[in-house]
């Protein structure tokens, strides 16, 4: 008979030997994670061996508690084997009652409890990101809103630089602006590009593809994308294209063919069609993006020749311009299927290049390792957009929703993450502040400094406000006089410190202080014996803090100011301003 404490404790078990709860980070090693009741138990051991092995020679491993939510703690630890082919059970030692827990489920003894199985870790299904994301640092650029470097391309009826963006007006940008603006992107330190789509279409966003193989004539052309990448390849900074594969635009020469020739056409089961000929009133007799977008037909990515030439693009891109990754449009109503197909032809083009979809939501199935490497991160960006701007949360729920993100995947994507904090498709984050300067500056440098890739939304560095979509798409303030210079020199600064410290772009993440009532939230990267620790006072008040560090040291820097401060008895006393933050070093 198991007590009652012990069954609540019991209840609150989860553990599956896959997905982000066993997940191999190297040849011969495994990840494991479980999730328990909060608070409920004193030490989790993991014992573990060969398949093939008897349980006497089982090896004995304390896990870690590396963060909780407001419910649960993580538990986690690495188990090495070098046959790769791992057998392991659960033993929690709890406030009321030890529990053994396996595949079986909990019991009082070992074997009744059973063991979980990672049968063996296979090469070809390991999950492995380029290496080159930890010390990613994004600039997504909106072409026809960032620089005219060339008026002869620009379209008929052109708005003025600096007006009110509307949802069908051009102002001209093109890929010969990026060029000619490289060397300021390369000032302000990023070095990779995520370009919304650059393929013709009639729209000045372009999500509405007419050909897939034609940069929009108002950009550019193949060998303005070549220049582009090259120059680019060459200051060190990554180009990533966008792909809208999800739906094209009603111009598509397949779409029109239909439109044509109706169930004649030979391009007739390419699209999801209700009935012939294709109509559009009172509502579209065929499935478009969202609901009843006409001028978006979705594409049916079951159909072998749709695939087929769908992925004949994502190569050529990479083959002809040398590109370095897709973002993937709507990615979560494609199916798995054809994701899968897709990592294997872009890897295979090009081992380096990295996939990432756009997924506002739960993106687990994704990130399996087969599909994308990594996720535009919304969760991120909800979360802090929640907590920093809006203040409708506090430090307790902020650290268990980023928590939460971090535990539903694989590390891999973890470090693989766009953290964003706005978008194309939202209003900008100073909008959402209520035009709060401190709250931008604070998310960024929670961006810059958090597990993952900061995405910074072209203009947000300088200050560039924006509602809602069209609003949110102005033209770029190339007048520096206009531009916030104290704000994008603080960008300047914290770009700079992320990418000389180890610790941040490759470190492990924990949560170090939630302090609820001071509003207080710090956590912990550590690389090897480099650490830095980040702690942010979110009231708009300045604070002293006291940050007791789980390692000992005798001194710290901080990073933004570049003071000097003591560690005495393992503890830094430290004042930080009203909504700000400060990061150490070690
Ligand atoms: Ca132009």
């Amino acid at each position: 008979m198991i007590c009652e404490r012990v069954s609540d404790v019991i209840e609150s078990i989860l553990h599956q030997p896959f997905g982000s709860l066993a997940f191999p980070i190297a040849e011969n090693t495994l990840r494991i994670r479980i999730r328990i009741k909060r608070n409920a138990v004193n030490k989790v051991m993991v014992l573990f061996g060969d398949r093939y092995q008897p349980i006497a020679k089982d090896l004995a491993i304390e896990m870690v508690r590396v963060d909780a939510d407001e419910l649960f703690d993580f538990f986690q630890v690495d188990l090495h084997l070098p046959t790769r082919r791992f057998r392991y059970t659960f033993f929690i030692v709890g406030r009321e009652g030890d529990i053994w827990y396996g595949d079986k489920g909990a019991a009082r003894d070992r074997q009744n409890a059973g063991d979980f199985q990672f049968p063996y870790i296979n090469e070809a299904d390991r999950f492995t990101v380029p290496e080159w994301v930890k010390e990613g640092i994004i600039y997504q650029i909106f072409p026809e809103r960032f620089a005219n470097g060339d008026q002869n391309n620009d379209p008929k009826h052109l708005a003025k630089w600096g007006d009110k963006p509307k949802p069908n007006n051009f102002f001209g940008g093109d890929l010969a602006g990026i060029i000619e603006k490289l060397p300021y992107l390369e000032d302000l330190g990023i070095n990779v590009i995520y370009l919304t789509p650059v393929f013709a279409s009639p729209s000045n966003h372009k999500y509405d593809t007419i050909d897939y193989y034609q940069i929009d004539p108002h950009f550019g052309d193949l060998n303005t994308v070549k220049k582009l990448v090259a120059e680019s390849h060459r200051r060190g900074i990554r180009i990533i294209f966008d792909a809208v594969f999800n739906h094209c635009g009603n111009n598509f020469f397949a779409f029109q063919d239909v439109v044509k020739n109706g169930e004649n056409s030979e391009y007739k089961d390419w699209f999801h069609i209700e009935s012939f000929p294709i109509k559009t009133e009172p509502r579209p007799n065929y499935e478009t993006f969202a609901n009843d977008v006409v001028t978006m037909p979705k594409l049916r990515t079951a159909n072998k020749e749709v695939r087929s030439y769908l992925l004949d693009i994502a190569r050529y891109w990479i083959r002809e311009a040398d590109i370095d990754g897709w973002r993937l449009d709507v990615s979560n109503e494609v199916d798995h299927s054809f994701w899968r197909e897709f990592r294997h032809a872009v890897k295979e083009e090009k081992k380096e290049a990295l996939i990432i979809g756009e997924i506002w939501h739960d993106a687990a199935p994704w990130l399996e390792g087969d599909q994308y490497d990594s996720v535009m991160n919304y969760l991120f960006r909800d979360a802090i957009y929640d907590f920093v701007a809006k203040k409708s949360i506090g430090v307790a729920s902020f650290a268990a929703r980023l928590t939460k993100a971090r535990m539903k995947y694989k590390d891999q994507a973890n470090f693989a993450m766009f953290n964003l904090i706005d978008s194309h498709d939202t209003e900008r984050f100073i909008n959402s502040s209520g035009f709060n300067e401190n709250s931008l500056k604070l998310a960024a440098l929670l961006q810059m400094t958090y597990v993952g890739m900061p995405m910074i939304y072209y203009g947000t560095e300088i200050g560039m406000d924006g509602f809602n979509d069209p609003d949110c798409r102005k033209t770029f303030v190339w007048d520096e006089k206009e531009q916030n210079a104290d704000l994008l020199t603080y960008y300047k600064k914290l770009i700079a410190i992320r990418k000389k410290s180890s610790a941040l772009t490759k470190g492990d993440f924990r949560s170090l202080i939630v302090d609820e009532i001071r509003q207080i939230y710090g956590f912990i990267r550590s690389y090897g014996t480099e650490k830095a620790v980040v702690v942010i006072n979110a009231l708009p008040i300045e604070q002293e803090i006291e940050v007791e560090l789980p390692f000992t040291a005798s001194e710290a820097k901080e990073l933004i100011s570049g003071k000097e401060y003591l560690v005495k008895e393992q503890v830094v006393k430290i004042k930080i301003e009203g909504e700000a933050g400060i990061i150490l070093q070690f």
